[in-house]
């Protein structure tokens, strides 16, 4: 089959119920070979300040509605995601460069993402307080009730630009409150169309406000406002840094990276796992948050597994995102598959393996695998955010554990063995914010909690969970 035409497209902000352009028009390109997929606007100063305006008058409308009317804004605009499914899903392969099939699966999550907001609109509940339990609570009676927070920035990342920003957008329109989001200036696409699709499913003006730009310029901008009463990030450890120290009082979840690792005890079930291990290692090109980069083997497998999961490596097809066929294609940008090149050279330079893969075409890099790497070396230890994963042996189960913790992150790791014990002592043990027993780190469903440890990040995902931290808790004691 042959790759469909690209058509560029205009994209402007929407900000309250108005389509905004500036001077400063950005082009946008399909990170695989360049190809012009659209132009959008750069914000100015002037652009932001009036977002955060609508932003607040639709605040006041989002919070004047019912549960029951926030719920169902959130299912119409499921089932317009439904209807346009495919729109969203090439928009996504164009800005981000993933192969189409792997946006038909980000399309197809975002439609649960938004389900289980609306969902959670309509269990937000509180809880009445046992006053008379205290020794002088005699004649009090308490409930709490959650209340929406206002207007809550969403900061998001390249590689999922539409389910990670409906992980923001929904829960805060579940919780009542509205939204300035500010997707990556490489992949504001799916947000802008998404703008367009709010206002058909009926949102009030303001509720959910789009400004395009630069993290530098706008983002920070944006996080430095006053007014904004709650910052949501995904993405780096570095600029989740920067927003932590300057929101201050503010309230923030950062959901960021990870370096994370899969333990394949001896009795594991390989026939399941070999798969599961070259797909969570290269999808995506190994642009996920919980892409699998550590692979801990034991050595009485170790030499099946290594020769079965290069095999498979070396079987997935790379290539263009809009081939049906194409497994992997490109990273980013060049930028980002000339720093995971040189992170392969340099672990090679101190005795590492090179197992397969690892050269680079323009964006691309080949699946790649090592061995014998030093513990120390980049490819482990940072997050790779590209195609390469390293595989470690060991004998005892411990040293696993304790390499795995041994991390700065902690976002998901993956235990596998049926020994039920041996796998609920190992998730006990595990210094993450999620533990994966059976499968990759990579597993996850929307509904589930989501977030992570150490440099991973603050606060959870999830819906149910997000609405928490987007809403505040007032208690309400009555005497008599
Ligand atoms: P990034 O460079 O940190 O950018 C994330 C967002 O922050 C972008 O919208 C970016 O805008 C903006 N930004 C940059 N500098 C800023 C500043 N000073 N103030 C405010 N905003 C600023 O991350 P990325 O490269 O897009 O994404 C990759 C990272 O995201 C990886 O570390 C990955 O693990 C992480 N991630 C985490 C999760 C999770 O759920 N834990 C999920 C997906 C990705 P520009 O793009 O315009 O610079």
């Amino acid at each position: 089959m042959g790759i469909p035409a690209i058509k560029k497209q205009n994209f402007p902000m929407l900000i309250g119920n108005d389509w905004v352009q500036t001077p400063r028009i950005r082009p946008i390109s399909l990170p695989y070979d360049g190809t012009p997929v659209a132009e959008v606007y750069d914000a100015d100063a002037a652009t932001v300040d009036r977002a955060v305006v609508a932003a607040q008058k639709g605040a006041k409308a989002m919070a004047a509605l019912t549960q029951y009317e926030r719920s169902e804004l959130l299912q119409r605009m499921k089932d317009l995601l439904e209807r346009d499914a495919e729109d969203f899903a090439r928009l996504v392969t164009l800005e981000a460069g993933k192969t189409i099939r792997e946006a038909r699966g980000e399309v197809a999550r975002s439609q649960q993402t938004i389900a289980a907001s609306a969902d959670a609109a309509r269990h937000l509940q509180g809880e009445v307080v046992p006053m008379e339990a205290a020794p002088t609570g005699r004649g009090r009676w308490a409930i709490t009730v959650r209340e929406p927070l206002g207007v809550i920035a969403a900061i998001t990342p390249f590689n999922f630009p539409l389910n990670l920003a409906l992980h923001k957008i929904g829960p805060a329109l579940a919780a009542g409150n509205s939204v300035v989001h500010k997707p990556s200036e490489n992949t504001p696409l799916s947000a802008l169309r998404l703008a367009r699709l709010a206002i058909e499913a009926g949102a009030p003006a303001g509720a959910y406000n789009v400004v395009t730009g630069t993290g530098e310029e706008t983002g920070r901008q944006i996080v430095n406002d006053p007014r904004i009463a709650m910052i949501t990030f995904t993405g780096s450890p570095e600029v989740g840094r920067e927003i932590r120290a300057a929101t201050g009082l503010r309230r923030v979840t950062l959901e960021m990276g990870s370096n994370s690792s899969v333990i394949l005890e001896p009795d594991c079930d390989l026939d399941f796992l070999l798969p599961r291990c070259v797909l969570a290692g290269y999808a995506l090109a190994g642009q996920v948050c919980i892409s699998l980069q550590n692979i801990y083997v034991h050595e009485s497998i170790a030499e099946d597994f290594t020769g079965r999961f290069v095999a498979g490596a070396r079987a997935l097809k790379v290539g263009h995102p809009l081939e049906e066929t194409t497994d992997m294609a490109s990273l980013i940008n060049e930028a980002a598959a000339e720093r995971v090149e040189s992170w392969i050279k340099h672990a090679v330079s101190r005795g590492a393996r090179l197992l397969t893969g690892g050269t680079r075409r323009g964006a691309i890099v080949e699946p790649a695998a090592l061995t014998d790497v030093p513990a120390d070396e980049d490819v482990c230890c940072k997050e790779a955010f590209g195609p390469l994963v390293v595989l470690h042996r060991y004998s005892r189960l411990e040293d696993a554990i304790e390499a795995v913790n041994a991390s700065q992150y902690g976002l998901q790791a993956g235990i596998c063995t049926p020994d039920i014990g041996r796998a609920f002592e190992s998730a006990r043990k595990l210094h993450v914010g999620g533990v994966i027993v059976n499968d990759v780190p990579a597993f996850r469903v929307d509904l589930m909690p989501y977030g992570g440890t150490k440099l991973s990040g603050m606060g959870r995902e999830g819906p149910r969970y997000a609405v928490e931290e987007m809403t505040e808790l007032k208690l309400i004691c009555w005497r008599g």
